[in-house]
């Protein structure tokens, strides 16, 4: 059967495609090599009947009113704020640094003016800022960026924080309040029945086709479609043929507790100096579920395996740009996603490029 679209890919990129060329009346056959729906983003109960997340935790957050509002069509929410904590010397402390992480590792006292002060003469100045070392120093000097950045950054990517593009260590920010949230935005939101349940309800449409457990390369030869979305590697994509773009993968450990019904304060627990793992993530936290157990998951960092993070630096910048050179000859693929644009985005970036990128195609 012939299709308007073949999508790659049904991670949110895939999915925000299909949905919205499926509304305006295009049929479309959505692709996924995985058995299930949803990408990285995808949840599960797991075998004691806790909803996880088997890629990692996710939290959605935006400060896009548009971005909220077109998901607000296939979920209802839940209203969550992230909280974290860093392990460091044996201690917890709230990340990002905040009045309290300063006041209770130094054991001071001070008010949020005293904080910018100590700061202030803690910092290294630096101009311009080159990486992500730089970043750290500049806010918060050499101590606070041994403690809590160095370490994690080094376990997460293998990498020094000099050697990361500015980027990486600019999502985490500094405050002087007592704030203690990981995310700032507008809008910080779980969907209240799972994203799983989200994207089933984006997904249903006489108009899409979907095609699990099957790869690009198990259908290529069919060329039932007009146009191609694609939302993998670009990389892959083009065979390698200018070289692999590095991905950082992660090895995810779960564990089930019996009769325990909180194994940690937060949700997640940064571990940026102690053990192989970055972090432990205590799902009942995110979703706000009940059960007499609970489910957590450790993230052990590794180079090989499934591409999950781009690794930004310039020189891979650099070689994704020969790769988009090369996707512009291919008029009849369109490139978007996490992993196709090579950029480390958040869930509510990949919904924007997504629609702008439909945009682009129904308007074209
Ligand atoms: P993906 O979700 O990776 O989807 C791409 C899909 O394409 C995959 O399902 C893959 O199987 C499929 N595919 C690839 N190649 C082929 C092929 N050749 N044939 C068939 N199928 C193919 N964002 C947030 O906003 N908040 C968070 O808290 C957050 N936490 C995260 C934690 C972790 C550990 C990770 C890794 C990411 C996190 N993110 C978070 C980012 C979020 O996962 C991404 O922004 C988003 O899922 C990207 O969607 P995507 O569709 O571009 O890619
Ligand atoms: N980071 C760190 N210590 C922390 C938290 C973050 O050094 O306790 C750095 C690290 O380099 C990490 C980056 O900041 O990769 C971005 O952190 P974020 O929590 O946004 O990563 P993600 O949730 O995307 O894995």
């Amino acid at each position: 059967m012939q299709h308007d679209y073949l999508i790659v890919g049904a991670g949110f990129a895939g999915a925000v495609c299909a949905e919205q060329l499926a509304s305006a009346g295009k049929t479309v056959l959505l692709i996924d090599k995985r058995p299930h729906i949803g990408g990285n983003a995808y949840d599960v109960r797991d075998q004691h009947g806790v909803l996880i997340h088997p890629y990692g935790p996710h939290i959605f957050h935006t400060n896009s009113k548009r971005i909220f509002e077109y998901l607000s069509r296939f979920t209802e929410w839940r209203f969550y704020e992230h909280r974290v904590l860093a392990v460091v010397n044996g201690d917890t402390y709230p990340i990002p640094i905040n009045r309290t992480t300063i006041n209770r590792l130094y054991g001071l006292d001070l008010s949020e003016e005293q904080v910018e002060s100590y700061l202030d003469s803690v910092r290294e100045k630096c101009e311009p800022i080159r990486n992500s070392e730089d970043v750290v120093l500049n806010s918060v000097g050499p101590d606070l960026c041994e403690k809590f950045f160095r370490g994690y950054t080094r376990k997460q990517w293998g990498l020094d924080l000099s050697e990361l593009s500015a980027g990486v260590a600019a999502r985490i920010p500094t405050r002087t309040n007592d704030d203690d949230r990981y995310f700032s935005d507008t809008y910080q939101f779980m969907p209240a029945q799972g994203y799983t349940a989200m994207f089933e309800r984006m997904l249903n449409s006489p108009h899409i086709t979907i095609k699990l457990s099957t790869s690009l390369d198990d259908i290529k030869q069919q060329a039932g479609w007009r146009h191609m979305v694609y939302t993998g590697p670009i990389d892959t994509f083009f065979e390698h043929c200018y070289g692999t773009l590095p991905y950082r993968s992660l090895r995810f450990e779960h564990q089930h507790f019996t009769d325990c019904t909180q194994y940690q304060p937060t949700g997640t627990v940064n571990y940026p100096n102690d053990h192989s793992y970055t972090r432990i993530t205590e799902f009942k936290h995110l979703t706000g579920e009940k059960h007499p157990g609970t489910s957590i998951m450790k993230e052990y960092p590794q180079a090989v395996g499934d591409p999950y993070y781009p690794v930004p630096r310039p020189e891979n910048e650099a070689n994704y740009k020969r790769y988009v050179e090369l996707a512009k000859s291919r008029s009849d693929v369109t490139f978007v996603g996490r992993l196709a644009q090579y950029r480390y985005y958040n869930m509510d970036q990949i919904v924007g490029a997504a629609l702008k990128c439909t945009e682009g195609l129904l308007n074209g």
